[in-house]
């Protein structure tokens, strides 16, 4: 029954204290997605999320959605870009997410030569289509989708993710109650 909570596009200095703290409030671990630019402005919320337990990961240095269409170099500089950022903070990700699941060859063999396991998603509620996307549709899209092994997406970044937070309080207690257990990649 084990699955994994990832959440995109962050550190974000107002959201993900947000998430941090809903996942601390049920004693579960997650993996966070990070965008390089954004780690150098918030070094000591990287430093905290990975004090908590949590897995971060590299999500390229500016969420570059077009990956499988880059060269190979062009896709190098945007994994190298991240990872010399969390390694400011003491950060070493072994796991990479293409942004947007814009997954290809390139990005693949990028991935491999610089020892970064690919890891996309399973669940994705939608909760990056804001405004459109409702609490209540993120919590449902969660519930009815997740099963054992399940990978689910969610944003601490990217825009106004006040939904996604609301959400997280209402389903993972409700996923802890079917017996799901969340683990960090
Ligand atoms: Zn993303």
């Amino acid at each position: 029954m084990a699955i994994a909570l990832s959440l995109d596009d962050g550190p974000h200095p107002v959201y993900t204290p947000q998430v941090l703290a809903v996942l601390a409030h049920y004693g579960i671990t997650a993996t966070f997605n990070m965008i390089g630019q954004q780690v150098g402005p918030n070094l000591s919320l990287v430093r905290e999320v990975a004090a908590a337990g949590h897995t971060i990961t590299n999500h390229t240095w500016n969420h570059d959605e077009h990956l499988p269409h880059r060269t190979y170099a062009q896709v190098c500089a945007q994994i190298d870009r991240c990872n010399d950022a969390l390694a400011e903070a003491g950060q070493h990700p072994t796991i990479f997410r293409a942004p947007g699941g814009n997954w290809g060859p390139v990005v693949y063999r990028a991935c491999a030569a610089r020892g970064l396991r690919p890891v996309d998603w399973t669940v994705d509620p939608r909760d990056w289509d804001q405004p459109r996307v409702t609490t209540e549709e993120i919590v449902s899209n969660v519930l009815t989708h997740t099963k054992a092994h399940d990978i689910i997406l969610d944003h601490d970044g990217g825009g106004d993710r006040s939904r996604t937070v609301a959400a997280l309080k209402i389903y993972i207690p409700k996923l802890l109650d079917k017996g799901f257990t969340f683990a960090a990649m």
